[in-house]
């Protein structure tokens, strides 16, 4: 067989690139993560020659068997990470696993109440622009403009308000520490089912250092690219009691085969977050954070919330007069990858955002530590406190090419 240069030189150049890319910048994107080599190996294998469709015994094809036991592997993993009842582990994404929910236990027109997307909240929380938001009602909670805290009196008096039959916890950018027993409480008088989508924190609560919802939800979505560290996908965590619909939703309602390879990749990144080595890369990512946070508040940037107690930060830029977008480019110009994040209340469209959305996953699996993200605070006061200055982008630029270097990938 010829390899991807010699049939795809094209191809083969853009993989070449990127890894040069992943190599060369310091990855600040909270979602994003550098999964193991062994990760790789079970995505990239054979397996995705396999149509699967159906459930780990009871297939539609035949030949299932060798796939099977990575599924049921899959599935056994998740379930001991988690504590959890039943795990489907098919979704090709959050966004699906998010969806099947909807499709299991939803009607069209019905009441969610979700985080709003400007405050924190992902497009499947019920954004006019998502499926979410086009087929139910959506009623939005958001955070406190003093506090940039969810207020869980006020989530609850607009919860017995509008009567939705689901409220959606969980979020893509809020970095305090999510009260999942007083949501599961709240839900329960509204008579409301509990959803949490705990894509972000997963791996933090993989290794307890978030509360985890499973005692508190209906159902728990999650992704698995994440704090996770396992290939793009989703999964879906639930009560033994709702576990035939939640499968009957992803397939046939949703998708059509599973990904086996992705879901063999999945149960690699499992295996790895059932050892002690995750709980300790885990309490890195944390002691980093808030690493980072005090070097970033004591170069005059303003946090959401003034900090934080997870994986990330929301960096409030109006006060070093720059906006989210110029802000990524500048930072991408230096070597430190981020996005554009509005922040509650934002003045700003979308598109231009007042604030950068900052996370330590992807550089705390690079090696780098408490000292070393000091260094990245400089680097982002160099590049986005001084007007876009030549020397002050150069000196950002060679800090951040040495932490590369010390700190080197793949
Ligand atoms: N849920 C949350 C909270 C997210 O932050 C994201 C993605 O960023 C998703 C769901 C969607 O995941 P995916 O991009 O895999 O569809």
């Amino acid at each position: 067989m010829r390899t991807l240069a010699e049939t795809d030189p094209e191809i083969s150049r853009a993989i070449e690139l990127e890894l040069e890319r992943q190599r060369g910048t310091l990855e600040l994107i909270a979602s994003e993560n550098i999964v193991s080599r062994a990760v790789m190996e079970a995505q990239g294998s054979v397996l995705t020659n396999k149509y699967a469709e159906g459930y780990v015994g009871r297939r539609y094809y035949g030949g299932c068997h060798c796939v099977d036991i990575a599924e049921e592997l899959a599935i056994k993993r998740a379930k001991e990470i988690f504590g959890a009842e039943h795990a489907n582990v098919q979704p090709h994404s959050g966004a699906q696993a998010n969806i099947s929910v909807y499709f299991a236990l939803l009607q069209p027109g019905d009441t969610i109440l979700g985080m709003n997307l400007a405050h924190g909240g992902h497009l499947t929380h019920g954004s006019p622009l998502n499926m979410s938001g086009k087929y139910f009602k959506i009623a939005a909670y958001g955070v406190e403009q003093d506090t940039g805290r969810i207020d869980y009196q006020k989530l609850r008096e607009a919860a017995l308000q509008c009567g939705p039959k689901m409220i959606v916890a969980g979020a893509s950018a809020y970095p305090r520490e999510i009260d999942f027993a007083v949501m599961g409480e709240i839900a329960r008088e509204a008579g409301a089912y509990l959803m949490v989508d705990m894509a972000h924190i997963a791996g933090l609560v993989a290794a307890g250092l978030h509360n985890s919802p499973i005692p508190h939800a209906d159902v728990v979505t999650t992704t698995t690219h994440k704090t996770l560290r396992g290939p793009r996908g989703g999964m879906i965590l639930c009560r033994e009691k709702y576990a035939a619909a939640i499968d009957k939703a992803v397939f046939p309602g949703i998708q059509g085969g599973p990904l086996m390879h992705v879901i063999a990749a999945k149960a690699v990144a499992f295996a790895e977050a059932l050892k002690p080595e995750f709980k300790a890369y885990q309490q890195k990512i944390v002691q980093n954070a808030l690493a980072l946070a005090e070097a970033l508040s004591s170069f005059g940037f303003s946090l959401v919330s003034g900090g934080t107690d997870n994986h990330m930060m929301l960096v409030d830029l109006r006060s070093k007069n720059i906006t989210g977008r110029d802000a990524e480019k500048l930072l991408d110009q230096v070597g430190i990858t981020v996005n554009k994040n509005a922040i509650p209340f934002d003045p700003q469209p979308p598109a231009v955002a007042s604030g950068i959305r900052v996370g330590t996953p992807a550089v705390t699996t690079r090696g780098l530590n408490q000292e070393d993200m000091r260094t990245v605070a400089e680097i982002m006061d160099h590049a986005l406190s001084f007007g876009g200055d030549e020397g002050h982008l150069r000196e950002a630029a060679e800090k951040a090419s040495e932490l590369c270097k010390k700190y080197p990938i793949y």
